[in-house]
């Protein structure tokens, strides 16, 4: 048998020489690891965090801000999921500020602009008109036609106050056949011109296949500097009011 010994310097010089770089290359390659793994969980932590409060803002019924840029940048799982969000908050969107039956904008939406307008107007001093319109003689035309006639002619009213307000503010079903027409930026007389035309619109329409022509009456206000909207609203209200007592199928304008 034959016995091999070697110094200690040998050993030791040979541990230097191998073990030391393998164990040297081994923790930094752990802690080059660790880092891509805490950058890559830190980032997807904040994509999280911004789709959390993205979600926060829907919770609270706000629709106007879009999925944060962050959370779309990786084509990943949360990217999906945000798009499903995004279809989710589209689709909950359409229910809560859109009347079913006209594809107008609802009364909940009006409500939501009306205090937006109130703060813009006070802050910004922009002017706005608002118009409370009222189909004529409407329970006439479901007693003689139908229900489901009276929904048709609903929706064709709402269709000429939707494009009769592009470019100009929004239009809003108030109510069963009752409609608010927002003018934004407007003074009353020029808000008036243009409610004039929408007006002649209106009459445009007729129950089909019959002889029954559709009008509307109008009831249209400027909103005051630093004016309550209920004010404002009110008044557009009694102007409606006037302008059934004065015979129908007109503005009243004050
Ligand atoms: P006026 O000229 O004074 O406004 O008379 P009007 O007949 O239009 O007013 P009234 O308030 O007496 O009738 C409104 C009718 O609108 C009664 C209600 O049945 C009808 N109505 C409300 N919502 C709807 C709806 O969604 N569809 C249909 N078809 N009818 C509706
Ligand atoms: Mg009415
Ligand atoms: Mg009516």
């Amino acid at each position: 048998m034959i016995a091999v010994s070697r110094s200690q310097e040998s050993v030791k010089q040979e541990l230097l020489q191998y073990i030391f770089p393998i164990c040297v290359t081994c923790i930094l390659t752990a802690l080059l690891m660790g880092f891509v793994v805490v950058y890559f969980n830190r980032k997807l932590a904040v994509r999280i965090s911004k789709m959390s409060k993205y979600i926060n803002t829907l919770a609270d019924g706000n629709f106007d801000n879009d999925i944060p840029r962050e959370v779309m940048v990786e084509d990943d799982e949360l990217k999906h999921l945000a798009n499903d969000g995004r279809r989710m908050a589209k689709a909950i969107q359409t229910l809560v500020e859109y009347d079913a039956l006209t594809g107008l904008n609802n009364r909940r939406y009006a409500d939501k602009k009306l205090a937006e307008i109130r703060i813009r107007a006070v802050e910004l001093g922009i002017k706005y008109c608002v118009c409370i319109s009222d189909i004529d003689f409407f329970k006439k035309v479901n007693d003689t036609f139908g229900h489901e006639m009276g929904d048709e002619v609903l929706r064709r009213v709402a269709e000429k106050l939707k494009a009769g307000m592009v470019g100009k503010g929004i239009a809003a079903r108030w109510g069963g056949e009752e409609f608010l027409l927002i003018f934004d930026g407007r003074e009353l007389d020029i808000a008036r011109r243009e409610l004039e035309l929408i007006m002649n619109e209106v009459r445009t329409i007729w129950v089909p296949d019959s002889d029954r022509q559709i009008t509307m009456s109008f009831g249209l206000t400027a909103l005051q500097p630093g004016e309550d909207i209920d004010d404002a609203l009110k008044r557009a209200d009694d102007n409606l009011y006037q302008a059934k007592e004065g015979g129908r199928n007109q503005i009243v304008c004050k």
